[in-house]
């Protein structure tokens, strides 16, 4: 084996409905996939202790807006005193000054801030991470986006989502036909070699239904797997429409409904809950008994974006997702892992199996807690990942 843990005390193994848990056994690692689980004792290269550890699967953010250019910073101290964030939108600030300062700044400019972001990231876990465009809103700004995410995923594994329809730019205010007519004419040709999925921001101010069933069905075109910001301030239909056409997730769902849920159960659409925003934003929670009625699987993801989800910590937003929306600990745990992967549309990700790719983080609990999963939901902040290993390499600690 290149790589073995041993001893490891805690070992959960996420299957569809629940989470498998071994205790005091060995991983051997070889050639990139896990290539042994069980009670016997490999030889390795690298042997790595697992007493009083914990092993996931490497984590999985669904849905991150990774890529932008400029700070939001000073939005945030404003919305501290009173201004509400759709006054902040409608004096040119929210997402249309981050596309601003986005077109502003070249790919490498773009590269180094959103590398650092993930690295920050993969320190906690994380191996697989969704990242769409949406803050270039032109042919060249949002082919330049993915071109970053493209490069970003030589290094993590990245699923690159095409959002040309975050919002209507500046310059297509007026003429809002005009923009829908550029996605799809213009955007969509340029972008959908770089892409695998494609997303739309549906919703008041946003994009209309028709809209964006007109989108979501050129990407669908041109084989981009289809997703949705969807059932985010008001009602507006999309996590049904979307679902129809065979969306892979439908992400946000604070006013979703029974009929837009029954859609997601029927056509096998994962629901990815966003905590990091509903708490920033003071929103209400998107209704989790009745998707766990309906058994539509739910995925958890930060939405890290630098404005309504400055998020870093994916395990802070299992255990948001816990508090703030009512998921159980073992439900946030399938959040980040076996179903972010679904969500995503990768069919290894989020798994442990043998002779899959051998992605693993390794968790310490916070001093005296429990060798649980509740250990590393119940608490924030605290730096519980002491190892991440992404297609059979350590890449964190950075020198193991
Ligand atoms: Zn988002």
């Amino acid at each position: 084996m290149d790589i073995v843990i041993n001893n490891l005390s805690l070992l959960g193994i996420p299957h569809s409905d629940h989470i498998e848990r071994r205790r005091n056994i060995h991983i051997g690692i070889k050639d990139g996939k896990i290539a042994y689980i069980g009670k016997d004792l490999p030889h390795g290269k690298i042997n790595i202790n697992g007493v009083g550890s914990i092993g996931l699967p490497g984590l999985v953010d669904p849905h991150t807006h990774a890529i932008w250019g400029g700070s939001r910073a000073h939005e945030f101290s404003r919305r501290l005193s009173g201004t509400s964030y759709s006054q902040i939108l409608e004096e040119g600030g929210g997402i249309l000054s981050t596309v601003e300062k986005t077109r502003e700044k070249d790919f490498f400019a773009l590269h180094f801030h959103a590398q650092k972001r993930l690295h920050a990231m993969q320190k906690q876990g994380v191996t697989h991470f969704e990242i769409k465009s949406g803050y270039g809103l032109s042919p060249a700004a949002e082919h330049k986006l993915l071109s970053v995410a493209n490069k970003l995923g030589q290094r993590y594994h990245v699923v690159p989502t095409f959002l040309g329809a975050h919002t209507i730019p500046r310059e297509y205010r007026s003429n809002r036909s005009k923009y829908v007519e550029e996605i799809i004419k213009k955007q969509l040709p340029l972008c959908a070699p770089l892409a695998q999925c494609i997303d739309v921001y549906c919703d008041r101010g946003a994009f209309t239904l028709d809209e964006s069933i007109a989108i979501l069905k050129a990407g669908k075109k041109h084989g981009l797997k289809i997703k949705a910001h969807a059932e985010q301030n008001t009602h507006t239909g999309i996590a049904r429409a979307a679902a129809e056409l065979g969306a892979i997730s439908v992400e946000h769902l604070e006013y979703a409904q029974e009929n837009d849920i029954a859609a997601m159960k029927e056509n096998g659409t994962v629901a990815v809950l966003l905590p990091g925003a509903q708490l920033y934003l003071k929103d209400r929670s998107p209704p989790v008994q009745a998707l766990r009625e309906a058994g539509v699987p739910m995925a958890i993801g930060t939405d890290l974006n630098p404005g309504s989800s400055p998020v870093f910590q994916l395990m802070t937003c299992a255990t948001l997702a816990c508090i703030l929306q009512g998921v159980t600990i073992e439900e946030a745990i399938l959040g980040i892992t076996i179903h972010a992967g679904k969500a995503i549309g990768d069919p290894h990700a989020g798994k442990i199996q043998i002779d899959g790719p051998a992605n693993l983080a390794l968790f310490t609990p916070p001093p005296g807690d429990p060798v649980r999963l509740e250990s590393l939901v119940q608490s924030m902040g605290y730096p519980s990942c002491q190892m991440t290993i992404q297609s059979g390499k350590i890449v964190h600690p950075e020198f193991a």
